[in-house]
């Protein structure tokens, strides 16, 4: 498998394939590969002439140091489970490359969506998001470029940037991968031991309980109850929204059509999130 660690070296690669109008498909990742990025990169695989997955612990998107310093890392077995499901380029770049010192990137302005949910609790997380995508699409320059809903607050943000920069790139939404007990795949569960791995069942298991209220209760009255729910487990809840799924904006007293669930919680140190379109 080729992979590569300069943006020049990759520009290589696939110089001669965009000559021959080949197109590219792309799946950004930190690593620490797990089914619901393979579903992404076999996507990818069937849609595209080329894949690049990149493999990129972002610096800019944590801000939370012990967070990223306990990030799981293992470039190697990414490789290796990467190998196992087709032929793909791996770009493996260091902060220096993805960030070099006449970068240009000035903070783009995302309307809002940036401050909720996500947003609120983790500071600076989608410029930095942003900033990490805008680059690397620009080294990539791919047709298209494959985000998993599981970050739904991601995917809205990278929809934005893409418009706002006018990049020429498809952006694919690919669903949720989950155990079979229902918690939503996450470099993250690395991190959790077996007995927070029952603990965090009880994010599965608010979000299905909003979902079997939707039909007799209002989008607020659902979420109190729901609150109410989750406390008698053993995460700590940071938050639990109910928002229209395209802006983002808190639902009270209707549903909309598109009506999304979205939650974060800690599950001993360790920071989970997931969601659930509401039908
Ligand atoms: P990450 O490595 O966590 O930055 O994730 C890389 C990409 O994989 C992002 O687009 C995520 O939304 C996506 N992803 C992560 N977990 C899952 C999952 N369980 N199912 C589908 N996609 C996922």
């Amino acid at each position: 498998m080729n992979v590569f660690t300069t943006r020049k070296s990759l520009n290589e690669a696939l110089a001669s394939l965009k000559e021959a109008k080949k197109s590219v498909g792309f799946v950004p990742t930190m690593g620490a590969l797990h089914e619901g990025h393979l579903a992404l990169v076999k996507r990818a695989l069937s849609e595209s002439d080329t894949v690049v997955v990149s493999i990129f612990v972002n610096p800019t998107q944590f801000n939370n140091m012990q967070d990223l310093d306990k990030y799981p890392r293992m470039l190697q077995a990414d490789v290796d489970l990467l190998n196992s499901i087709g032929e793909v380029i791996v770009f493996a770049p260091t902060v220096e490359e993805v960030y070099p010192e006449n970068d240009t990137y000035t903070p783009l302005d995302l309307e809002g969506i940036d401050n909720v949910m996500e947003g609120e609790f983790r500071p600076g997380h989608f410029q930095g998001v942003v900033h990490v995508v805008r680059n690397l699409f620009q080294i990539v320059q791919p047709n298209q470029a494959y985000f998993g809903l599981k970050d739904f607050q991601q995917v809205a943000v990278i929809r934005l940037l893409t418009k706002k920069y006018n990049f020429p790139i498809q952006i694919i939404a690919c669903p949720t991968l989950r155990e079979t007990n229902g918690l939503a795949m996450s470099s993250r569960n690395l991190r959790l031991t077996e007995k927070e791995r029952e603990d965090a069942l009880i994010i599965i298991q608010t979000l299905k309980y909003i979902q079997s209220l939707k039909a007799t209760k209002t989008p607020k009255e659902a979420k109190e109850l729901a609150m109410e729910y989750f406390s008698n487990g053993k995460l700590r809840l940071e938050y639990l929204e109910i928002v229209n799924g395209a802006n983002l904006k808190s639902l009270d007293n209707e549903w909309d059509e598109y009506s999304v669930v979205c939650l974060a919680a800690f599950c001993g140190a360790v920071r989970l999130i997931d969601n659930l379109e509401l039908v």
